[in-house]
């Protein structure tokens, strides 16, 4: 099999079948992981009202954790007011229009090319949020050395 960028940190790998789309490394293996869970949530009634369940049932043995939690990362706070400010501004955009279809942004998470030829490097742009208006990406430069 010919060697593939992994999704997360950009660096190729040689996959063990056609669905690996993360190398092995720890922190790639972990964002792996928070995608399934993040897809899982959105998507599975079941898994949503199970995590919901047992995120409650961890509160009641630490209560106050969220209040001691916001107290030490005061800038997470602020990252969070401003992406609930966007969500909520989606929603209300969204419940303007009619055809909520169609406000839907579709990302193709496994699309991916393999370059036979040399240049001088390739960048993935991940979206970090779907937003109609405001385009905040990640780029990550690919390693060149299969080139
Ligand atoms: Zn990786």
């Amino acid at each position: 099999m010919e060697p593939i960028p992994c999704v997360n940190c950009g660096t190729f790998f040689i996959p063990r079948n056609c669905k690996q789309n993360y190398c092995t490394k720890a922190e790639c293996q972990r964002a792996r992981k928070a995608a399934w869970q993040r897809y899982k949530l959105k998507y599975d009634d079941d898994y949503r009202t199970q995590q919901h369940l047992s995120q409650q049932k961890w509160l009641q043995t630490n209560p106050g954790y969220y209040r001691s939690y916001r107290r030490r990362n005061p800038d997470k706070v602020k990252r969070n007011r401003a992406l609930q400010t966007i969500r909520n501004r989606r929603k209300r955009h969204c419940h303007s229009r009619k055809n909520l279809a169609d406000n839907a942004l579709i990302a193709k998470m496994d699309a991916r090319k393999f370059c036979h030829f040399n240049m001088v490097g390739q960048f993935y742009l991940v979206p970090v949020i779907a937003k109609m208006d405001v385009s905040k990406v990640n780029i990550y430069t690919i390693s060149n050395r299969y080139l």
